[in-house]
Parts: structure tokens; sequence; C-alpha cells
């Protein structure tokens, strides 16, 4: 069951261990994750983690154990891949 609105669990997405699969996006019922792309790849980004109500459905749905939820404040929140590193050629 869904926790109430204003959660303050929210997803953290770690785009080393993402996929791009979709799986979390279908996942979630409010619409809140997308796959955005990053170069060659695709990650998956919370575009509106106010509305996060912190049920977990999508981090219960990633085969890849990309996403873990975290109090807000506990850790920063990862943007899907914007914030990784460039690899080195
Ligand atoms: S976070 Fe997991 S379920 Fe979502 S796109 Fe990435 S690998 Fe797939
Ligand atoms: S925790 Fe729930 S509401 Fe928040 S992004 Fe994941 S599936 Fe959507």
């Amino acid at each position: 069951m869904a926790e109430p609105r204003g959660s303050e669990r929210r997803p953290e997405i770690d785009p080393q261990r993402c996929t791009g699969c979709g799986r979390c996006v279908a996942a979630c019922d409010l619409h809140l994750l997308s796959l955005e792309p990053v170069r060659w790849q695709k990650f998956a980004l919370l575009h509106d983690p106010d509305r996060c109500t912190g049920c977990s459905d999508c981090a219960v749905s990633c085969p890849f154990h990309a996403i873990t939820l975290r109090r807000r404040g506990a850790a920063p929140v990862l943007d899907g891949g914007a914030a990784r590193t460039s690899p080195s050629p």
C-alpha cells in the first residue's frame, strides 16, 4: 500500500547500476520517473520528487537493485546519470 503523499523517503537511483530497462518507469503509478538519454545510454530519472510518496514500487521493480529509498536529506538524490563523471576515452 502506498504511503501518504509527502513521504520522507524518496528513491535514489544509482546510475552505475541502472541499465535503462524502464521497469521502474512503468511501476510508478504517479508517472514520476522517466528515461533520460545521456550520451549513448538511457537512465531512470525522478523528475518530480516532491510528489513522490515513497511507496517503493519503483525500487521493488528494479531487477538490478539500482534504486534505494532514502530519507530526504540523508543523501543526495542522483539525477539518473547527469551527475556521472565522463568515462575515460
Ligand atoms: S533504475 Fe532499475 S528498473 Fe529503472 S531503468 Fe534503471 S535498471 Fe531499469
Ligand atoms: S517511490 Fe513510489 S511514488 Fe516515488 S517514484 Fe517510486 S514508484 Fe513513484
